[in-house]
Parts: C-alpha cells; structure tokens; sequence
C-alpha cells in the first residue's frame, strides 16, 4: 500500500482521539544540535472546527486492532479499510512533516497489534529513534497502553513530552461491558504509576538544579526526564448513560488522584454495525463544549463539581447558557457583586468576568475606582456582568435580579429591548449601522 493511501487511512483513524493538544512542556530546541524545537517560530498551530488543536502529526501505527471495544470504529470486528505504518515510515514522515513546517510534533496512538507489549515496544522505538537516532527535540505524545510491562512504559516516558492514557468510559461497569478486554482498575494502577514516575522526576529535576547553583560553574548534574508535560485522558461522552455529574465527579477524582494535565472529553459518533448497546445518536456537540467549560471552572474558578452541577437539572449541564451563568441564575441571592471590593474568588464567579479579567480588576483597583466604562475598556460584556455586579456608577435596575425572566434577558441573542433592559441608563444600546467589512 502507498505511503499516503495509509496516511490517509491513519490520520482519519486517528480523529476519534481528542487528547492531542501540546500545551505544558518544557522548552526545548537544536542550538546546541539536534532538529526542532517546542516553542518559538517555525511551529505551526492548526485548529479543527470544533476546537481541536491539529498541529501535530496525529496518527495511529495501525488501525487493526486485535481488542473488539464496542464503540471503536477499529475494533476488531469492525469492517474498515485496515493499514500500518513500519516505525521507520512513522519516523521519516514526522521528520519530513516538521522540516516542512507542517507540524509541531508528533500524537501517535495505535490498535493493539499482537499484545500489549508488543504494541507499546512499537510505539516506543519509533520515539526512540526520533530522539536518539536522529536528535528530534520536537514535540511527542504517546498513547499509551495500560497493561504494557512497566518498563516500556518508563522508557515511553523518557522520550516523550506527554504519555496519555484513556479512561474510555466514565464508570467501569460500562468499561466492562462495552471493552471487556479492558480493565478499569490496571488503567488506574497505570495513571498511578505514571504520577509517581513524573513526580520522582520532577523532584530529581528540581534537586539537580539546585545542585548546580551550589556549585556554579561545575558541571551541571544529570536528571532523569520523565514526560515532562505530564499525563492526560479521554473520556467518551454519551457512549453510556453517565450523566454529566458522573463525568465531572470522575474527572474531579483523576485530576486529584492523577494530577492530570487534562482530561478530554470526546463525544460519542456512531459507527457502522454499532452494537446494540450503543446509542444510535451523537449526543449534542454542545454538550461536549459545556463539560469543557466546566472542567475550565474546576480547574481555574474554584469551583467543585457539586456546584457546577447545582446550576444544571437531573445531573446534567444546561446546554443552553454555560455553566457560570447556569450557576449564578440559580443563586441571585449572592449578587450582585461589588466589583471595587469583591475578594477574587467571587469576582470569578460573576459571569462574564474570566479569570485574567478579574486580575487585572485587582490590581487596577488599588488606585482607582471601577466605573462600567473601565470595564467596557477591559472587553469586557457589560450585558452579560450588569445584573451581576455593582460599580461605583452602576447598581443593576431595582428589581432585575428577582425578575422571572432574566435568563431570557441574558441569553446571548441580539435583541436590543432585552439589552436595554440590562444596561445602565448611560449605556443604553441603539440600533447602529453595521459596517460591510467588519467581523461580526
Ligand atoms: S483497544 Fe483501542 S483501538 Fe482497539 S478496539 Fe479498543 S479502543 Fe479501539
């Protein structure tokens, strides 16, 4: 088979998985020889229409997979187009890629060959050779298989930036039933052991540069590198009947327990001959982007899972605000706030204030007052903070919090009776002329 009748194969196989972004690592390039670099020019940021980073080179070894997981359209049962790279094409294609300036990087995932073992060897000589054999200091992440010997699994870690591994499904009941030749408790014994690995040697890392500074000018002492930019996951959502309470209280647990980068969450598509146990359906795209939003207010707004899932109904997100304005539709009794004298943790939960935001608020507000057009110059939508907040010339209008409509009033639509009835007086909108050529 043609080299790029399998790209195409492989590449497209390779979509299902949504843990691809390169965010985290350290920086690294070739001054010193070698080839690439993690950060700086040269390295080229793609985005796919949902949001996806696809700056790396993102493939599978193989789509053949000896496992049957009832929702993977490689599963062993399943009737498509079958192709695998050897680990020298894998190699030369991210060289000639990153030369080109195509990618940044390299994902590479596969379908289990023969055996566990064998398939993580694979996927760690073609890391290998980039680092070892030809100086490749770009981007890797490497998917990485749970029931694999543990030292293959530590040498993954040497050569790569970023080991993931998938926790498929939220709960494992439905982890037994949909992939029975996956094991939820060995991929958590696998988080576990990748926590340890990565925290030992960032320690290490940390000691060694200690060191050095002790003894300016000596040499610097060697530290073990373990996947510097840390381990992440992906659940599949709507594959099963997990609410998303279920999926926020799993998510909370494995960045707690795991210290994860991120957990990804990849909505369910349906695939030919699908078993019965599947939904015929996708769930909404939507309800995806709400459980990002959410696992963004867990981790930078101070959020627990309890509370953003206090602004949604029957332990599911409200698909049709997002999960801050969810939150504070349902408890007005704790606004509006006052953005001149708010602690931190409250400004972040006002929405339409995101956390750079009310940092900024903060520092400006040691030498001045916030009037609403301080924040209009932040950028910030005053329609959507009025209700919410007080400033020294604004108090929302006498009544506005408790009315039975807000929420309607505050649905991102355009209509200017709905926005006037939110903004202050002196910042009442009219209808305007909208420039031909302006984004809007
Ligand atoms: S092991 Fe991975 S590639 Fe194989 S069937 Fe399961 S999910 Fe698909």
């Amino acid at each position: 088979m043609e080299l790029r009748e399998k790209l195409e194969i492989l590449a497209d196989a390779a979509k299902y998985d949504a843990s691809c972004a390169s965010s985290g690592t350290e920086k690294r390039d070739s001054r010193e020889g070698g080839l690439g670099s993690t950060e700086g020019m040269g390295i080229c940021h793609a985005y796919a229409p949902d949001g996806r980073c696809i700056s790396l080179l993102k493939v599978l070894l193989t789509n053949a997979c000896v496992f049957d997981c009832a929702y993977c359209i490689n599963r062993a049962s399943s009737n498509v187009r079958r192709a695998r790279f050897s680990v020298r094409e894998i190699v030369e294609l991210t060289l000639d890629f990153y030369r080109r300036n195509y990618i940044e990087g390299l994902f590479l995932s596969s379908g289990i060959i023969r055996s566990p073992d064998y398939t993580m060897e694979q996927l760690v000589r073609v890391a290998r050779e980039l680092r070892e054999t030809h100086g490749f200091k770009g981007y890797i992440h490497l998917k990485t298989i749970p029931d694999a010997d543990p030292a293959l699994l530590a040498e993954a870690g040497r050569h790569a930036d970023r080991l993931s591994i998938n926790v498929e499904l939220p709960q494992p009941a439905s982890l037994k039933a949909l992939a029975p030749e996956k094991d939820a408790g060995q991929i958590r014994v696998a988080m576990a052991g990748l926590r340890t690995r990565i925290d030992e040697a960032k320690e290490a890392r940390a000691e060694a540069s200690v060191t050095r500074v002790a003894l300016a000018g000596g040499r610097r002492a060697a530290a073990p590198r373990f996947a510097p930019a840390g381990q992440s996951t992906q659940m599949i959502v709507g594959a099963d009947a997990s609410t998303d309470a279920t999926i926020l209280d799993v998510s909370s647990n494995l960045y707690g327990s795991y210290r994860l980068k991120r957990v990804y969450f990849s909505a369910y598509s349906p695939i030919p001959d699908a078993a019965a146990a599947l939904p015929p359906a996708a769930p909404p795209l939507v309800r995806e982007h709400r459980l990002y939003q959410a696992d963004w207010l867990l981790r930078f707004y101070g959020f627990t899972a309890p509370e953003v899932m206090a602004g949604g109904e029957g332990g599911m997100l409200d698909l049709e605000v997002d999960p801050k304005l969810a939150w504070a539709l349902k408890h007005r009794a704790a606004f509006p706030v006052d953005v001149n004298r708010a602690d931190r943790e409250m400004l972040l939960r006002v929405p339409g204030l995101g956390a750079k935001t009310v940092d900024r608020i903060i520092a400006a507000r040691r030498v001045r007052s916030f009037r609403m057009a301080d924040l209009a110059r932040l950028r910030v939508s005053l329609r959507k903070v009025a209700p919410f907040i007080t400033a020294l010339d604004h108090h929302p209008r006498g009544g506005l919090l408790d009315r039975a409509d807000l929420r309607t009033l505050v649905l991102p639509r355009d209509g200017l009776a709905e926005r006037n009835a939110i903004l202050p007086a002196g910042l009442l909108a009219r209808p305007v002329q909208l420039p031909l050529f302006a984004h809007v």
